[in-house]
C-alpha cells in the first residue's frame, strides 16, 4: 500500500495522516470548499477538493470521493469515524472501484450496522446480551405484550437501523406500549428508511463499557481490553477512560474472549469495538462499532498499540503486529472531547481562534486539527480536539488531566473546558464508576 486516500476531516484525518507518514505511505487529503485551512490538507501529501460544505455534498458525496481516489492514483481509502465509515455501500464502493477499504467487508459492516442481526450473531458466539424480543416485534399486540411481560417492564423499543442515540423510546407499563411500538416503527421508518423494531429490558443506572478489538486477514484477533465511556451528554459521549473502573482480570478476559470468538466467527477485519451495558457486575452487548472510533487514543496510551497502524497494516494484508499475550495494560488514560460550544447552553460556537496554546508534559497527547488563526466551520461535528493523559494510577491521571485543562487556552470561541474541569474536580467521578446518567443529573437536565 503506497498511497491512501482519508475520507475524512478534523482530528482524525490528521490522525491517519501522522500514521501513515510514520509507515512511509503517500497521504491524499480531500476537503469541502470551507475546510481549504485544514491542517491535515496543507500537511498531506496532495489534496483535493470533493464539494461545497454541506456534508452531503462533500464528505458524503461517494463519486467524488471514488474520482479523487482515482485521479491521485491512491491505493486505499480510510474513512475514519463518522461521515461513511460505517456505510456498507460506501465500502464495496470502495472495493468493486479497484481501491481497498481500510475497515472490514462490506457484508460485515451490513451485518452489523443491522441491530437485531447484530444481536443475534453476537448471542451464537456467546457475547452476553440484553433479555430481549430475540428478533424483530411483529405487528400482533396480543404478542408484543406478551413479550414484554415476559422481559418485564421497563423495556426500551429501538429500531434495527437506529443511531446515534436515536429510534429509541422507554416503555414502563402495558397501557402505553402498543402506541409507543407504532410511533417507533413510524419514526424508524423516516428516518433510517427501515422501520424493523425491537424490544430489549431497559437496564436504568447502566455504565457504558466497551471493547476494543483487531483481527487481521490471518485468523488472527485480540482485544485491547475496555474503555468505560459512561460520562455522557444526550448519548454523547463527553470524558472517555481506560480500563474501566472496577473490572476485574478475570472479567476482562472472558468477555474480550467472547468478543474474539465473534470476530473469528464474523471474519472481521480490522479495528472494532463491541459497546455493552454494564450494571450490577453483568455485561450486556448492545451494538458493534466497525471503524476506529474517537476515544480510540485512551487505548492506545494503555496498550502501546498504535491502532491506527494496525488498521493499515491489516488492510494491506500484513497480519497483526501482536498477539494476545503480547497486551499488557499499564496505568490508567483518560480523554477529553474539547467541543466548540458554550459551557451552558451547549450551543455550538464557531468562529476564529484568535490564541490557542496547548498543554503539554509528561503523559499529555493533544489530538486536534486547530491552530492560531484558524476558524472553526459551521458545518460540522463541534468536536475541535481531544485531550488525552496517561498516568501510572486513576488518580495520578485524573491531576493530570486536571494540570492540562488548567493550561488549555482557548480565545476566540467558547469551548467546554470549563465542564471538563468541573467533571474533574466531582467527587462521584474521583471515585469512579458513576452510570450513564450521571452527568445529565448533575447538570440538572434529567
Ligand atoms: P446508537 O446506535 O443510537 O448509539 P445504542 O444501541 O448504542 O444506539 O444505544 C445508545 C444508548 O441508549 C446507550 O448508550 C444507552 O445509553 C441507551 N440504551 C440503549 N439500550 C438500552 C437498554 N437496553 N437499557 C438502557 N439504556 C439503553
Amino acid at each position: 500500500m503506497k498511497k491512501v486516500l482519508i475520507a475524512n476531516r478534523g482530528e482524525i484525518a490528521l490522525r491517519i495522516m501522522r500514521c501513515c507518514r510514520d509507515m512511509g505511505i503517500g497521504t491524499v487529503a480531500v476537503y469541502s470548499t470551507a475546510d481549504r485551512d485544514l491542517k491535515h490538507v496543507r500537511l498531506a501529501d496532495e489534496a483535493v477538493c470533493i464539494g461545497p460544505p454541506a456534508s452531503t455534498d462533500s464528505y458524503l458525496n461517494i463519486p467524488a470521493l471514488i474520482s479523487a481516489a482515482e485521479i491521485t492514483d491512491a491505493d486505499a481509502i480510510h474513512p475514519g469515524y463518522g461521515f461513511l465509515s460505517e456505510n456498507a455501500d460506501f465500502a464495496e464502493r470502495v472495493e468493486s472501484s479497484g481501491f481497498i477499504f481500510v475497515g472490514p467487508g462490506s457484508d460485515v459492516i451490513r451485518l452489523m450496522g443491522d441491530k437485531v442481526s447484530a444481536i443475534n450473531e453476537m448471542r451464537a458466539a456467546g457475547v452476553p446480551c440484553v433479555p430481549g424480543s430475540d428478533g424483530p416485534l411483529g405487528e400482533d399486540p396480543v404478542v408484543n405484550l406478551q413479550i414484554a411481560n415476559r422481559i418485564g417492564y421497563p423495556i426500551i423499543i429501538k429500531a434495527a437501523g437506529g443511531g446515534g442515540g436515536r429510534g429509541m423510546r422507554v416503555v414502563r407499563g402495558d397501557q402505553d406500549l402498543i402506541d409507543s411500538i407504532v410511533l417507533t416503527k413510524t419514526e424508524a421508518a423516516a428516518a433510517f428508511d427501515n422501520d424493523v423494531v425491537y424490544m430489549e429490558k431497559f437496564l436504568e443506572t447502566p455504565r457504558h463499557v466497551e471493547f476494543q478489538v483487531l483481527a487481521d486477514n490471518h485468523g488472527n484477533a485480540i482485544h485491547l481490553a475496555e474503555r468505560d465511556c459512561s460520562m455522557q451528554r444526550r448519548h454523547q459521549k463527553v470524558v472517555e477512560e481506560a480500563p474501566a473502573p472496577g473490572i476485574t482480570e478475570e472479567q476482562r478476559n472472558f468477555v474480550g474472549a467472547r468478543c474474539v470468538d465473534a470476530c473469528k466467527r464474523l471474519g472481521y477485519r480490522g479495528a472494532g469495538t463491541f459497546e455493552f451495558l454494564y450494571e450490577n457486575g453483568e455485561f450486556y452487548f448492545i451494538e458493534m462499532n466497525t471503524r476506529v472510533q474517537v476515544e480510540h487514543p485512551v487505548t492506545e496510551m494503555i496498550t502501546g498499540v498504535d491502532i491506527v497502524r494496525e488498521q493499515l497494516r491489516v488492510a494491506a494484508g500484513d497480519p497483526l503486529s501482536y498477539r494476545q499475550e503480547n497486551i499488557k495494560i499499564n496505568g490508567h488514560a483518560f480523554e477529553c472531547r474539547i467541543n466548540a460550544e458554550d459551557p451552558d447552553t451547549f450551543m455550538p460556537s464557531p468562529g476564529l481562534i484568535e490564541q490557542f496554546h496547548p498543554p503539554g508534559g509528561l503523559g499529555v497527547r493533544v489530538d486536534s486539527h486547530i491552530y492560531n488563526g484558524y476558524r472553526v466551520p459551521p458545518y460540522y461535528d463541534s468536536m475541535i480536539g481531544k485531550l488525552i493523559v496517561h498516568g501510572n494510577t486513576r488518580e495520578s491521571a485524573v491531576a493530570r488531566m486536571r494540570g492540562a485543562l488548567s493550561e488549555a487556552f482557548i480565545v476566540g470561541i467558547k469551548t467546554n473546558i470549563p465542564l471538563l474541569a468541573d467533571i474533574m474536580d466531582d467527587a462521584n467521578f474521583a471515585r469512579g464508576g458513576t452510570d450513564i446518567h450521571y452527568l445529565e443529573k448533575k447538570l440538572g437536565i434529567s
